[in-house]
C-alpha cells in the first residue's frame, strides 16, 4: 500500500476553517486505550517488561481517573486566560488540590500488587509510598520540576509514577473543561489548555479531523491542531524532512527540522489505527537513537520516561 502524502499546494486548500481545534481526551477510555496500546507492542519487544510495567500504571490511571473529580479553571481566571491568551489550565504555577496525592497513592497501591511487577519497580514504589507518608512536601516539590520541566531536579526512577498521577489529575480538568472557555488565541509549540509540551503528533483518520496533524499534550491528553509539514519546536516550514526506518514498523517517521535541528515523531491512524502518542513514543526508542545519530534531538521527552544527567554520564 502506497502512502498518500498531500503536497503542500493541498495541505493549504484544505478548509481549516472546519477542523477542530482541540480534540479533548475521552474520560471513559483515555488511559485504557493507552494500557491496550502497551501491551499490544510489548509483544516480542526488547523493552516488554518496561512497556507491560507502563500498561498495568496506564490501567491505574483508568481508574483513578474514573473517580476523579477536582475544582477546575475559576471564572476569573477562564477570562484572565482569554485576555491574555494563555491556557487556561496552564500546569506551572496551578494551586493543586492536595488530593492529588491520593490520585497518586492509589496508583501505587494498584501497581504494587500487579502481577509480574518487577522488583525494581517494587523498591522505586515502596519508597515512594514511604515518601507520600513522611515527606509530602518532598513529592510536591517532585511534582513541581516535572511539570516545569526541569529534568536535572527530576529523580528518574520515580518521576513516571508521579507523572501519572499529575496526568490524571489534568486529564480530568481537560475532559471536563467548556471547549467554549479557550481563548481564541494560544501560544504556539504548547498545549492550549495546560500550557505543557507536546510527546509527538498523530495524523487522525475519520470525521472533520481526517488527514489532520494533532500534537498531543504530554500532561492532560488533549491535542490540537498544527498544519502538516511545519516544525512543532520553531515553526519552521521550510526545512522539513520525514524519516521512518528501513523495513521497520509501519505509521511512524520522525519530522525533523534542519532550522532548529529537533524532531518529533508522527504517527499516522492510517496505517495503525490506536496509535497512542506516549505508548507508541516508547515503543520506538530505535528511531530517537537513529535520529540522535543523524544530529537531531527530541524537541521533549515522554512523560513516562526520565533520564537524570549523572545516568547519562555514567
Ligand atoms: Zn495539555
Ligand atoms: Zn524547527
Amino acid at each position: 500500500m502506497v502512502q498518500r502524502i498531500l503536497e503542500r499546494g493541498e495541505i493549504e486548500s484544505l478548509d481549516h476553517t472546519s477542523i477542530p481545534r482541540l480534540r479533548q481526551p475521552v474520560r471513559a477510555s483515555v488511559f485504557a486505550d493507552r494500557a491496550a496500546r502497551l501491551r499490544q507492542l510489548a509483544q516480542d519487544h526488547p523493552l516488554s517488561s518496561y512497556l507491560l510495567l507502563m500498561a498495568a500504571l496506564a490501567d491505574a490511571q483508568q481508574h483513578a481517573l474514573r473517580d476523579c473529580a477536582l475544582p477546575g479553571a475559576e471564572k476569573g481566571r477562564i477570562e484572565l486566560s482569554q485576555a491574555h491568551g494563555m491556557p487556561p489550565l496552564q500546569a506551572t504555577g496551578w494551586e493543586r488540590a492536595p488530593g492529588w496525592r491520593d490520585i497518586l497513592k492509589a496508583l501505587l497501591a494498584q501497581l504494587s500488587s500487579a502481577p509480574g511487577l518487577p522488583p525494581e519497580a517494587g523498591q522505586v514504589i515502596q519508597s515512594l509510598e514511604q515518601r507520600l507518608t513522611n515527606h509530602p512536601e518532598a513529592i510536591e516539590t517532585q511534582a513541581d520540576a516535572l511539570l516545569a520541566e526541569r529534568e536535572n531536579d527530576v529523580d528518574a526512577a520515580s518521576a513516571p509514577f508521579i507523572m501519572a498521577a499529575l496526568q490524571v489529575y489534568w486529564t480530568s480538568l481537560a475532559a471536563d473543561f467548556n471547549a467554549g472557555d479557550l481563548p481564541v488565541v494560544s501560544p504556539k509549540g504548547v498545549c492550549p489548555l495546560c500550557g505543557s509540551l507536546p510527546v509527538a503528533s498523530i495524523v487522525r483518520v475519520g470525521g472533520q479531523a481526517d488527514g489532520c496533524r494533532y500534537l498531543c499534550c504530554s500532561l492532560c491528553s488533549s491535542e490540537w491542531h498544527l498544519v502538516r509539514v511545519t516544525c512543532s519546536h520553531c515553526d519552521d516550514t521550510k526545512s522539513i524532512a520525514f524519516h521512518q526506518i528501513e523495513d521497520g514498523p509501519e505509521g511512524i517517521k520522525a519530522e525533523s527540522c534542519d532550522n532548529c535541528q529537533t524532531y518529533r515523531k508522527i504517527f499516522y491512524q492510517e496505517k495503525v489505527l490506536n496509535a497512542d502518542a506516549v505508548a507508541d513514543d516508547l515503543g520506538s526508542l530505535t528511531l530517537d537513537m537513529l535520529m540522535g545519530e543523524a544530529g537531531y534531538s527530541r524537541a521533549s521527552g515522554n512523560p513516562l520516561l526520565w533520564q537524570n544527567e549523572q545516568t547519562e554520564e555514567s
